[in-house]
């Protein structure tokens, strides 16, 4: 029960993630997105007599790797079935899925929430009830051609492979909802099995929601909607909470429990923000499933789900883990890189190997490469400097040849000018090094002109020197803070001051 309303609200997800293959899953059709109107089609894709399908083999593979890395059971035989149902954009008349033997069995994904008693973050498991391959339908464009009164169907994506991810009821918020598809997207796309655009419709999501009450010791429960099609995880937030006021009202006025009136299919319209009667849920017995004559059952062996259990190690957990355990990252500094995507991490990671230190690279990542990403809205696979010049560049600072100012100087200059060399870009910024007869010198004037400095540091206040750094830069701007500030504590301590 949650502290703030009077019901629970409990809700599953049914995950739809377009697999990342060239080709559809029965058929050599590309499923790149994009292109003209059905100009991605052939007989088989449009259900043309005659014509058989031929399995991808490639979504078979990623199917095990997205089900090993969500702690799934993997089907050692598996098949399909024809689901049958007539919609305009599914010419065969039939979805080719599976029905009794999905891939993947079970599992879990453990998301991040708070308690809803104590409102402590908490790492919850979600428990999965199963993971099975289907086919997507083609696409009606009622709402695309806008004031026209036809529809028209584009069968592009008639038969782009689809692995469907169905959670048990164990979601009990919007905000856990959202968290959950969040995760789910991150690990698909971190594995290499989506390319996660939800934009493009690559992740949907269905959400089974209903409300428990306690009445005289009892769980009362409402009729289960499902809300079909969610595809941003704003809509999911939205869709849940509309969902579950509405119930609460309903149940308020009519007091009808679950049994008591048929299951819902409810569609999400985002401009209204609400939720719309589509039709009263079918049984599975209305889809008369029954196993595809076209298509031999999938038996895979051990060594096939061993090269998937090694495709499915990287997992964001793991990545998490290891950023906070080996590279001393805080925790939500290595969120922030792994919300950005395995290129970003790979690249930090790489930084780091070719010498930086882990928490400059963090720090520079953080700040001025993600930024620049951000601003021209570009992926760190187009970012024009290499980890190993960076990493270059990092050290340079460490080594004290230039400080932070100066360096970011630099970077500006290697952005500005691809292919330009750190040592040219420090070059071209006119550091030269700075002898240290010079400096010397130079700190000797800075504590006569500064007595009050010398007084501070003498009185115990160790960071009285850093106020010589400002005054020193006007001198010379090529000057490095630390080595002002070590010239200027030996030249007090040896009693020169
Ligand atoms: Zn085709």
């Amino acid at each position: 029960m949650n502290s703030k309303t009077p019901y629970k609200t409990v809700i599953g997800l049914e995950v739809h993630v377009q697999l990342q293959t060239e080709t559809k899953l029965f058929c050599r059709c590309s499923t790149q997105f994009g292109a003209a109107p059905n100009t991605q089609v052939c007989p088989v894709c449009l259900g043309l007599p005659g014509s058989l399908p031929v399995l991808n083999s490639k979504a078979i593979e990623l199917a095990v790797r997205a089900g090993i890395a969500l702690n799934c059971v993997i089907a050692p035989f598996t098949k399909w079935d024809r689901k049958n149902y007539f919609y305009p954009d599914l010419p065969k008349g039939y979805q080719t899925s599976q029905f009794d033997l999905p891939i993947c069995g079970g599992g879990f994904l453990e998301i991040d929430t708070l308690d809803s008693l104590s409102g402590q973050p908490i790492r919850k498991r979600i428990a999965l009830v199963r993971a099975h391959l289907e086919e997507d339908a083609g696409k009606s464009m009622h709402d695309e051609v806008a004031g026209r009164a036809d529809s028209r169907i584009d069968l592009n994506r008639a038969g782009t492979p689809l692995l469907e991810i169905v959670s048990e009821p164990e979601l009990s918020s919007a905000e856990e909802a959202k968290s959950y598809l969040t995760e789910m997207r991150l690990l698909m796309m971190f594995l290499g099995i989506t390319d996660g655009n939800m934009q493009e419709g690559s992740l949907r999501a269905d959400a089974n929601v209903n409300l428990h009450f306690e009445r005289d010791g009892k769980t009362v429960a409402t009729p289960i909607v499902e809300i079909k099609n969610l595809n941003s995880f704003r809509a999911v937030e939205r869709a849940v909470l509309y969902e579950s006021n509405r119930q609460f009202v309903l149940f308020q006025e009519t007091g009808l429990a679950i049994g008591q009136s048929p299951k819902q299919t409810r569609g999400w319209n985002d401009a209204a923000g609400e939720t719309e009667m589509q039709r009263e849920k079918e049984d599975s017995a209305d889809y008369r499933y029954f196993p595809c004559p076209d298509l031999v059952p999938v038996v895979l062996g051990e060594s096939e789900i061993e090269i998937a259990r090694a495709a499915a190690t990287t997992t964001p957990a793991a990545v998490r883990k290891s950023l906070v355990e080996t590279h001393a990252l805080k925790p939500n500094e290595a969120e922030t890189l792994i919300q950005q995507g395995r290129g970003v991490v790979e690249y930090f990671e790489n930084l780091v190997q070719e010498g930086a230190s882990p928490k400059r690279a963090t720090s520079w990542m953080l700040q001025d490469v993600l930024r620049y990403l951000n601003e021209n809205n570009a992926s760190i696979e187009t970012y024009p400097i290499s980890a190993a010049s960076l990493a270059k560049l990092l050290m340079a600072i460490e080594a004290g040849k230039l400080d932070t100012t100066r360096g970011k100087e630099a970077l500006g200059k290697m952005i500005g000018q691809p292919g330009l060399s750190v040592e040219k870009a420090i070059e071209s910024l006119g550091i030269a090094q700075v002898d240290t007869s010079e400096l010397e010198s130079l700190c000797m004037q800075l504590l006569t002109e500064n007595p009050d400095v010398i007084d501070k540091f003498r009185a115990g206040n160790n960071k009285a020197l850093i106020s010589l750094v400002g005054p020193a830069k006007k001198k010379n701007k090529n000057v490095d803070p630390r080595q002002v500030q070590e010239i200027c504590q030996r030249l007090i301590e040896s009693g020169t001051f």
